[in-house]
């Protein structure tokens, strides 16, 4: 008889809330029933399956960590524990969540004023606002901390957008976009709420991604795109304020690769148990059996390092750094465990209908996103040592 598939390994479900694993279940069962079945149809074509946005709204679960919005007050844990069961299934879709509910949520939660916060996110949380998050720039991607090129001139009540933006997910379709530019008088970045059809500002998609190829990734180009003093973030005054809401998004980011990698894993343990060669199961060999046992092994290490991250930050304590170091060493792993997935599955593991092309794929994606590893890797090395390699 063929066990039970579990990779959480060490019971850490237990150690939630009745309350959290009622609302992972029924994100896993919303994730197998209704994104499985067409994930790599999506992905293939490189479209959004907007049909999936009531029905991920009907779950009610954006910005649940969030005070005062919706079903708040509830953990960040939680909020990993879902990123983690999207990515599980379809990292592509996991990314687009983690833009809404993640970064341009959030970005109004820490930045914006009361009325800006009443005003927007009650719409994002039911999702009939779609948002996105505009930091990176063609010329400007590791170096956003160092000085963004999109510029942003006071004239009375309104601000003078120009520069570019690049990677921009869900930007193609979203109702607004959070657009961080440097300020032309005080040097300081600044975040705006840019609505779809203000007038010079102009999303074009990315085209031929081979990894997060559902994630509708632009290139903006902003012309002197007028926005109006209502539309700026009220409390973002410098990178500082940009940097809050990346600290959070990070650790999600690292939960991303926890899921991502959990689904690579499931499939080719399935596989291998079925798939016979000599006349026995391929996973009856030893050499088979330790190649799923270092996959289970990092994935443990990997689950129980980002369940302590958002304890860390349900408690408040929880650093940029400590957020960096979750990224990179759940990352990394991804990239090795995939990998190993796919060589497990011998030939047909590069292809999309065995389910875990699309793994080995997005992990690439996840690896570089939100501060490559380098950088991820430098925010902790300047915090052990005492020394910036940045400066
Ligand atoms: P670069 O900064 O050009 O880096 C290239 C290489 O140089 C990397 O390996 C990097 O680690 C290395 N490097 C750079 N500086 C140093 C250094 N000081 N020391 C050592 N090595 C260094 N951005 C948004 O604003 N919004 C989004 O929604 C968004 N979504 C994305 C989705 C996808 C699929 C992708 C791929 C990217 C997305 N990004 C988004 C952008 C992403 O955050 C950047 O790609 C990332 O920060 C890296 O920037 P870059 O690609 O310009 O690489």
């Amino acid at each position: 008889k063929i066990p039970e598939v579990n990779s959480d390994f060490y019971d850490l479900n237990s150690l939630l809330t009745e309350e959290e694993k009622a609302i992972r279940l029924k994100v896993r069962k919303f994730m197998e029933e209704e994104v499985e079945p067409i994930a790599n149809e999506y992905w293939k074509k490189g479209e959004f399956p907007h049909e999936l946005i009531p029905k991920m709204a009907a779950l009610n679960i954006c910005g649940l960590t969030f005070d005062g919005v919706g079903s708040s007050n509830q953990s960040y844990l939680l909020e990993g524990l879902i990123s983690m069961e999207m990515a599980r299934i379809d990292t592509s879709i996991s990314t687009f969540f983690g833009v809404q509910a993640g970064l341009a949520m959030g970005s109004i939660y820490f930045c914006g004023s009361q009325e800006q916060k009443d005003y927007w996110l009650p719409k994002m949380q039911t999702m009939e606002t779609i948002g996105a998050f505009g930091l990176t720039e063609p010329l400007v991607g590791s170096a956003v901390a160092g000085g963004l090129t999109t510029t942003a001139k006071r004239e009375g009540d309104t601000w003078i957008l120009n520069g570019q933006k690049k990677w921009i997910g869900n930007a193609t379709f979203s109702d607004i976009t959070i657009i961080w530019a440097q300020d032309v008088d005080d040097k300081q970045v600044k975040g705006f709420i840019v609505e779809k059809e203000t007038p010079g500002f102009h999303p074009e998609k990315i085209e031929d991604k081979m990894a997060l190829r559902t994630v509708q990734n632009a290139v903006i180009t902003l012309k002197n795109c007028k926005v109006s003093e209502a539309n700026r973030l009220q409390k973002a005054n410098s990178f500082k304020d940009t940097a809050k809401v990346l600290k959070m998004t990070r650790a999600g980011v690292a939960w991303q690769a926890v899921g991502c990698a959990i689904g690579a894993y499931e499939n080719a343990l399935k596989y291998a148990t079925n798939r016979e060669q000599f006349g026995k199961p391929i996973a009856s060999f030893q050499l088979v059996q330790d190649l799923l046992v270092k996959m289970l092994s990092n994935l443990t290490s990997m689950q129980t390092l980002v369940f302590r991250l958002s304890q860390l930050q349900d408690a408040g304590t929880m650093t940029d750094e400590q957020a960096s170091l979750a990224k990179v060493t759940c990352t990394m792993h991804t990239r090795e465990i995939v990998s190993q997935a796919r060589e497990i599955m011998g030939g047909n593991g590069i292809l999309l209908e065995y389910n875990v092309a699309r793994f080995v794929a997005d992990a690439e994606a996840v690896y570089s996103y939100e501060g490559t590893k380098q950088i991820n890797s430098l925010i902790v090395g300047r915090a052990i040592t005492g020394l910036s390699a940045f400066v």
